[in-house]
């Protein structure tokens, strides 16, 4: 075991983004011998958590036995607390830093292993409790000296017993076998900490035992919340060392301080977590000290722009339920989960919804997102006006949707001087205000917006852009069946694929006949998307529908030569094929764009939209680089044609990419007809 190393003792690092800076350097080490690579295999578990909850639940049935009050007291106050510190790191320390990047594969590493060890410990306290009954409920009036005597097992044993216990965990072939699954996340977030390998939970087990045990074999007694108290406690702490974040008062720098050896601070862990070798102590680095292990490490300063710089402002609101369910201040594991569901209806999700936004609604008007950085110099941000779905159903409700809307820019206007405006979703609905011509004419009106050179932007030529080039790609294809046609989107989709594609005929789904082209019928029979390989929706067709079609065409022993249906609304919700009996379709949502760049977009652009890490909605995309370029007309009303191919051409250039599909199966399905 190499416990030295031979670097300085004191190592800066250069001032530049501590995410690729990090990485190379470990990768460098790796590469150079220097540092052991976590074992690949840690990477490619997944563990099965459908199990999770009924596990949670379990000890319920040994009521008879023992109290479970304080078991479940315990991992409750636990789940909480890690919930709570994941939020308040978010909202002080994610948030804005747009050069830290919450990673969508860490987040569900972490979300799929945090409660492992917490649900351990409660079937090791179920145990214990069975065995040693005392050890947990000796009388009220000792809890005082219950807790003395922990405090100092914890400081006199279980600080020491873990520093070896770390040490023997960096052996190499423990290191893959368990502590490397810890290892993984080289930017830690708070619960980093409860995340480890399962077998590795019985080494902590041992390890931390001692601070429950002692005081009730030594000094005779223990008490189940002392215990309680010391894992939450002890969960705090552990999260706090792993919190990406400077903590350098002089108390814990000055070589002088004893608060130096006596308690850790974030860069200390963050420090074992880089160099590997080095801080193996818990929370004393005393013992690295004393033997020769500590190493400094001095988190790089993220040099970010200005906090009242904001350039941009990308106009959102709320979308139902399943949309605060991936809030960050709610869960940031969820962020880049799918659009959830629940058992309820969408309309009865929508009304609780509407519900709980009108209590909002008495203490705020609007909210924001996280910020993110454009081309290096510039800020975005998503700020969301506190409207549901209901509001955009009911014309009744347009005028307050669109003066809440102006009422935000004006905030935005008057605090930080932003002065470019995207219109995102149905803020830019044509019913709502003609596709954002109304919002142009009220700024223009408002006293305190004119002169004021605000642009407004719905970013629609640059969905329109996605789509239409998402299917005209597809090789091959002769014909497409496409829902939502009438939309902005759709409409012009249609007659850019008339016009260009000679080839392709279009089945429109839709009463109002408004398009007049050879190439493009209309129909009201939904089953009929059943003729065709690709299926477009850029409309919400509730799942039952679908269903109904199908079915439909089971009756009539309809040959179904669908495969794709392609679904450029949002959010994305997806359609049970398999339930529905087709599982030869693939539903997947298109209009999407992958960011290639990490120099253009940094930062949280992403999160909480329902789509996967480092992809942007078009319209997003399209806004952001009009305040790169620092465009000064605005994007409002229909989409014009022949700007779309012209948006394209510069989203490519700068590295937005549409989404890569793989078409095989319809080339199998031609072949099957031929067959
Ligand atoms: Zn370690
Ligand atoms: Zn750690």
């Amino acid at each position: 075991m190499c416990l030295k190393t031979s670097e300085p003792k004191t190592v800066r690092q250069p001032n530049s983004d501590s995410s690729t800076s990090l990485s190379s350097q470990l990768l460098k080490s790796v590469s150079e011998g220097k540092t052991k690579m976590v074992d690949s295999t840690h990477s490619k578990h997944v563990r099965e958590t459908k199990y999770d909850t009924l596990l949670f639940l379990l000890p319920i049935l040994m009521v008879k036995f023992t109290p479970i009050l304080p078991v479940y007291m315990t991992g409750i106050a636990r789940m909480l607390s890690a919930h709570l510190i994941l939020t308040v790191h978010y909202l002080l320390c994610d948030k804005d830093n747009y050069k830290n990047k919450l990673t969508q594969k860490q987040l569900k590493r972490e979300k799929d292993d945090y409660l492992v060890g917490i649900v351990l410990h409660m079937y090791a306290q179920i145990l214990l409790q069975l065995i040693f009954p005392g050890m947990f409920f000796t009388d009220n009036s000792m809890i005082a000296k219950c807790a003395v005597w922990t405090f100092w097992t914890h400081v006199g044993v279980v600080e020491p017993l873990y520093y070896f216990a770390h040490r023997w965990l960096h052996i190499p072939e423990h290191m893959k076998a368990m502590h490397g699954f810890h290892h993984l996340s080289i930017h830690t977030l708070p619960s980093t900490s409860l995340v480890q390998n399962f077998q590795e939970h019985f080494v902590y087990i041992a390890t931390f035992g001692p601070a429950f045990l002692l005081p009730f074999f030594l000094g005779g007694a223990q008490h189940w919340a002392v215990i309680g108290a010391y894992l939450v406690l002890f969960d705090i702490i552990n999260a706090f060392g792993h919190m990406n974040i400077r903590v350098r008062h002089p108390i814990f720098t000055n070589k002088w301080s004893p608060m130096r050896y006596l308690f850790y601070t974030p860069e200390f862990h963050l420090g074992h977590h880089a160099y590997f070798r080095a801080n193996y102590g818990l929370f004393m680095p005393l013992w690295d000290f004393m033997l020769g292990t500590h190493r400094e490490y001095i988190k790089p300063d993220p040099k970010l722009l200005p906090a009242d710089q904001q350039d941009f402002v990308f106009i959102g609101h709320n979308g139902g339920l399943g949309h605060v369910l991936s809030c960050p201040e709610f869960s940031v594991y969820n962020v880049y989960e799918k659009y959830r569901r629940t058992f309820l209806p969408l309309q009865a999700e929508f009304m609780f919804m509407h519900a709980v936004n009108c209590v909002c609604r008495l203490f705020v008007k609007s909210y924001t997102v996280s910020r993110y950085c454009i081309g290096g110099s510039k800020i975005g941000r998503i700020a969301c006006v506190l409207k549901t779905p209901v509001d955009y159903i009911y014309p009744s409700r347009y005028a307050a949707v669109n003066k809440e809307i102006v009422d935000l820019i004006k905030n935005n206007n008057a605090k930080y001087g932003t002065r470019y405006f995207g219109l995102g979703n149905l803020n830019k609905m044509k019913q709502l205000n003609d596709g954002g011509k109304t919002i142009v004419d009220m700024v223009k009106a408002d006293p305190e917006l004119q002169g004021k050179n605000i642009r407004i932007w719905t970013g629609d030529t640059m969905t329109t852009a996605s789509v239409y080039n998402q299917i005209a790609e597809i090789p091959n294809l002769k014909s497409i069946f496409f829902i939502g046609a009438n939309g902005k989107i759709g409409q012009t989709v249609c007659e850019l694929l008339a016009k260009n594609r000679p080839d392709m005929k279009i089945t429109v789904f839709s009463s109002w006949e408004n398009m007049q082209h050879p190439n493009i019928t209309y129909t009201t029979d939904l089953t009929e998307l059943l003729k065709h390989q690709v299926c477009v929706a850029g409309k919400i067709v509730p799942g039952h529908k679908y269903a109904k079609a199908f079915a439909k065409a089971r009756e009539q022993n309809m040959t179904n030569h669908c495969r794709f249906i392609m679904d450029y609304t949002v959010p994305f919700i997806d359609i049970d094929v398999k339930k529905y009996g087709v599982p030869e379709i693939q539903h997947i949502p298109i209009g999407l764009l992958r960011v290639n760049s990490k120099s253009f977009l940094r930062g949280h652009f992403d999160i909480c939209m329902s789509h996967d890490q480092d992809h942007i909605y078009p319209c997003h995309a399209g806004c952001i680089m009009n305040s790169h370029e620092e465009r000064e007309t605005d994007e409002v009303g229909d989409v014009i044609p022949v700007e779309v191919e012209k948006m394209w051409q510069r989203a490519l250039n700068y590295g937005f990419q549409n989404r890569i599909i793989d078409y095989r199966t319809l080339s199998n399905s031609e072949h099957k007809k031929h067959c």
